[in-house]
């Protein structure tokens, strides 16, 4: 016997609808990439989104289509999120960061029929276009007023928008069908693409808004610093409409200065983004004695928060740090560290030590670490093993290469991590960048985490280095505060009793700074490269 409920497909129309139903006047502020603050509402974003869907149907995309955007967070970034998947088509986000050649090769792979972009972007995309053989336009988004002459006869956004009235309906579609396509920045071999669907998005958005996770309300307002272009913009564009949260897109400016002023000054609850980011405020409000007066939550994922930053924004500042992992191919929130009442008496160290997990899945999310054969390990926090994710919103195969998965559904992350007995997670390293020394695995995001806290380090980076005995032995490379020199000496002291005596790098170098990658973390491949003939002491 079937259930008697209704048929009510996921489709991600149903989020914006919402939004404007029931919270039509709340903020979308933006900063502009020409300048101004701007404001807008989900009532007017739903408004514009189905005018973008009305008018890429009349340019003839159609259900399936890939149509590109290479741009920073902005309202009309939003709303054409809305608008492509409300065409039926895919909106194919591209990291700007990447070098144009990836850029093009990514484009091509996709055959993306348009090309939004922003006005930042477009001598860049003047250059590709020759090399773009599927892409039709190119739409700017600004007004004809901002926009440039250009070698790519590219055509305003608001004027485009403008060719139609909006008078439209969602076209309809499945809710497995795909909506999103985001290719992850292929540190191993060419980049791949992660497709989802309206189902996957509208489950994670549901499951990133539980209490253990985002908790978002409608009286939150959500800084979203995390780019869009970045691991389908950690969810938040579907999220914070989905809950009711005002939304505050910081544009082109991510600097520590342009981040506080737009926390304070839009009265932000809650925002997201790499640990650089938050590095970069915690510098400048060092340098400005600035406060944070509203702000409660700060998710960081993307790499592994430090403890430094974890503390200084408690003990400093009353913000909570919520740690969360995940990636490109698990849409992309797979853990977030929240407290069960298990560990609610926690202080101190012992506090900080499970704060500095990844944490616990939410529903939605299943994990386990085997060895290299596929055994499980124990979940005793001790035992590294490769994490493996299941479940709705978690990638099966990647776009033109087909299923990934193994036969009983599981996911490798080529991530290596611990699973403790209360079901936290903790990434101990990316399997090509665990240091193998003597057969035995050394951890060296753990190594670099404990390096940060020196208080003469601004930032720290472990590699393994061949070593004629033990095979690989850690380097660790630092980045030193202005004005500070740090010493091999008091480095290795500083670490001296916090992990096991073998584990202690060989050699400590100090270089002016740490090279990252298109998505800002350690860039761990050029470090190699850099240090490849190092002789260790
Ligand atoms: P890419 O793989 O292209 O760099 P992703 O955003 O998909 O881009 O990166 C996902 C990877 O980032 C994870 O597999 C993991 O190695 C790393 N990562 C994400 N969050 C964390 C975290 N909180 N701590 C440590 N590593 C993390």
């Amino acid at each position: 016997m079937r259930g008697l409920m209704q048929d009510w497909p996921l489709t991600i129309g149903r989020v914006i609808d919402h939004a404007a139903r029931i919270h039509p006047n709340r903020e979308v502020v933006s900063r502009s990439v020409e300048g101004p603050i701007h404001r807008t509402t989900y009532g007017a974003i739903r408004a514009r989104a189905l005018q973008a869907a009305q008018r890429l149907v009349r340019h003839g995309i159609a259900p399936g289509d890939r149509v590109a955007t290479l741009a920073w967070n902005t309202w009309r970034h939003m709303e054409l999120w809305y608008g492509i998947t409300g065409a039926g088509a895919i909106y194919h986000t591209v990291n700007p960061r990447l070098f144009p050649e990836q850029i093009a090769w990514i484009l091509n792979h996709a055959e993306s029929r348009l090309l939004f972009t922003d006005l930042t972007f477009l001598p860049l995309v003047e250059k590709l276009k020759p090399h773009l053989p599927t892409v039709e336009r190119v739409i700017v988004l600004t007004d004809a007023a901002h926009l440039p002459a250009n070698g790519c006869d590219a055509v305003a956004y608001e004027d485009w928008l403008a060719e139609v009235d909006g008078d439209f309906a969602w076209v309809a579609v499945d809710e497995n069908d795909a909506a999103g396509l985001c290719y992850t920045s292929g540190t191993t071999g060419d980049p791949k693409g992660v497709v989802y669907s309206h189902r996957s998005n509208v489950l994670h958005a549901m499951t990133a808004a539980q209490p253990d996770m985002f908790g978002l309300s409608s009286r939150d307002r959500l800084l979203a610093v995390v780019p869009m272009f970045h691991a389908n913009g950690w969810i938040i564009p579907f999220l914070a409409p989905m809950c009711g949260s005002a939304v505050v897109l910081p544009g082109a400016r991510m600097d520590g200065a342009s981040i506080h002023e737009l926390l304070e000054g839009e009265r932000v609850t809650c925002t997201a983004a790499v640990p650089t980011v938050w590095l970069m405020l915690l510098q400048h409000l060092d340098r400005t004695g600035g406060t944070l007066s509203h702000l409660k939550r700060v998710v960081i994922g993307g790499a592994a928060a430090p403890r430094a930053m974890i503390q200084a924004f408690r003990d400093r500042f009353g913000v909570e740090v919520m740690h969360a992992w995940g990636m490109t191919e698990t849409s992309p929130l797979g853990t977030i560290c929240s407290f069960k009442p298990e560990l609610a008496g926690l202080e101190g160290e012992a506090w900080l030590d499970v704060k500095q997990k990844q944490g616990i899945p939410p529903f939605g999310v299943e994990l386990e670490i085997t060895d290299d054969d596929g055994m499980p390990r124990p979940h005793d926090g001790e035992a590294f093993g490769r994490l493996k994710v299941r479940g709705p919103a978690i990638a099966r195969g990647y776009f033109k290469v087909g299923d990934v998965v193994d036969s009983d559904g599981w996911f490798d992350t080529g991530d290596v991590a611990t699973i403790d007995p209360e079901g936290y997670m903790q990434i101990t390293d990316r399997s090509k960048d665990v240091i193998k020394s003597g057969g035995e695995w050394i951890s060296s995001i753990e190594l670099e985490n404990l390096a940060v806290g020196h208080p003469d380090v601004a930032e720290a980076a472990v590699i393994g280095v061949a070593h004629p005995k033990w095979d690989e032995r850690p380097l660790l490379v630092v980045v030193p505060r202005e004005g500070r020199t740090p010493t091999k000496e008091s480095l290795i002291a500083f670490l001296e009793g916090k992990v096991a005596r073998w584990w202690l790098p060989d050699d400590v170098v100090t270089i002016a700074e740490i090279p990252h990658t298109a998505t800002g973390k350690i860039k761990k491949t050029a470090l190699r490269d850099l240090f490849r003939d190092y002789r260790l002491p």
